[in-house]
């Protein structure tokens, strides 16, 4: 097998035939994994002959793993996702009680994936609640690992809320009522910086014309608001010859025309700009909490979250994996649809530096999209007959072509 390597601490060192961990999902899983793995497998073939291919690797985790080992989420796994440095992951079940809250969290942390990547763009055809979905072309960074999701919180009649609760009144002198339950929002420098910089990288990186830090600084200002600070810190002195602050660009944009505007918004507003003045939003980088709900709303606009991809990505690891879940009363019955699974793929081609075949895969489920080729979900907003899973697969490498063809 070869692996993925890192070469000078930080770049991937990809040989023709990487082993890629994929995790297969519960419920749904199964399919869209199976569907997912056969079209990449044709995208690579179309795109690099028998040049370059991937060699996949099952990586147990979530209901399967439990059947066979007991845990839902072994040590094995964990030391063959740390191998194998990239994976794709289908849908894993929430399990409930194994002392964290969810394997897909727990992921995140012991990889320290401390980016959420989403991309969200229209592929015409595709039934959508806007009048105007064309102009939903965004990429929302939502950072990972902290904010309220951090699970430092407790219940309104436990002994450590009691506890804090007599702390905060005789040390602050805050008064909270005995029926009161309490969560804590860490927001800190070096983790807000990590992420408005991957932002600021990719926005370079891909020629894009803004960053947006989206935050709710006006309300909490020294979490929220420390973010944008931070967020304006980061892109004036690391990217300050790519960069201008809205302000400036507003004043004279001929002057700037080739800069990325940096910009923030208030979290409210944002909800609404993304509808009203959509195509003045392009690269998003914002909080947990925040981006939970962007990143959601937005993909609502292109048709939803069954054809939303994903990636969860550190500075070396990275997790791409279908955005919904596991969709239980689908399980086995060839039905889901795989596409938000097959864009995380494309995602993760992307990652490891195969552009092309990536470009490949997009372009052939756009044009899947366009002839009406649709799974159920879709079908049934457009009136039209659905296809399985599978034979939505087949459809989408049909279409495949090299660019020259
Ligand atoms: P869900 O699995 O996303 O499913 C909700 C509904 O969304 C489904 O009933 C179905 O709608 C539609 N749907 C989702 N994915 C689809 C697909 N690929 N093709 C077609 N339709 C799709 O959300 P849930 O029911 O709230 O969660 C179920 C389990 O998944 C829970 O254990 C949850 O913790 C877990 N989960 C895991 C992840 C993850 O691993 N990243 C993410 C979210 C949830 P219709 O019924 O309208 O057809």
């Amino acid at each position: 097998m070869s692996y993925i390597e890192v070469k000078d601490g930080s770049k991937l060192s990809v040989p023709s035939n990487p082993t890629i961990g994929y995790i297969e999902g519960d419920g749904i899983g199964a399919d869209i994994s199976k569907t997912t793995i056969q079209v990449i497998n044709a995208a690579l073939e179309t795109a690099y002959r028998d040049e370059r291919s991937i060699e996949w690797k099952k990586i147990l985790a979530g209901d399967e793993a439990m059947e066979s080992t007991g845990k839902h989420l072994p040590q094995e796994s964990l030391d063959e996702l740390k191998q194998c440095i990239v994976a794709l992951k289908g849908p894993l079940t929430t399990p409930i009680g194994e002392g964290f809250r969810s394997l897909n969290v727990t992921l995140r942390q012991y990889f320290d994936l401390y980016a959420n990547i989403r991309p969200v763009r229209y592929f015409p055809g595709v039934p959508s609640p806007v009048v105007a979905p064309e102009k939903v072309n965004m990429v929302i960074f939502r950072e990972n690992t902290e904010d309220v999701y951090s699970g430092i919180e407790w219940r309104y009649d436990s002994p450590e809320a009691k506890k804090l609760r007599g702390f905060l009144n005789t040390e602050f002198g805050v008064k909270l009522t005995d029926d009161t339950g309490i969560g804590i929002k860490p927001i800190g420098r070096f983790k807000s910086t990590r992420l408005v910089r991957k932002a600021l990288q990719f926005a370079v990186e891909n020629n894009r014309k803004s960053v947006t830090l989206v935050h709710k600084g006006n309300i909490m200002k020294f979490t929220e608001g420390a973010f944008k600070e931070w967020g304006y810190q980061v892109a004036e002195s690391e990217f300050k010859s790519k960069i201008v602050r809205e302000e400036d660009y507003l004043r004279d944009p001929a002057a700037y025309k080739d800069k990325i505007v940096v910009k923030d918004r208030i979290t409210d507003n944002m909800f609404q700009q993304v509808l009203t003045r959509t195509d003045e939003y392009d690269v998003i980088a914002t909080t947990n909490l925040n981006g939970d709900y962007l990143s959601d709303a937005i993909a609502a606009q292109v048709g939803g979250i069954g054809l939303a991809p994903g990636g969860n990505v550190g500075d070396i690891h990275a997790i791409f994996e279908a955005v919904h879940g596991t969709a239980p009363k689908y399980a086995g019955m060839d039905v889901a649809n795989p596409t938000s699974l097959l864009l995380s793929g494309s995602m993760m081609l992307t990652y490891i530096g195969w552009k092309e075949a990536s470009d490949i895969l997009e372009r052939a489920i756009m044009e899947s999209y366009k002839d009406r080729k649709v799974t159920q979900d879709v079908a049934r907003l457009m009136n039209i007959k659905p296809l399985k899973c599978s034979e939505f697969g087949l459809e989408v490498m049909k279409r495949m072509t090299r660019p020259q063809e």
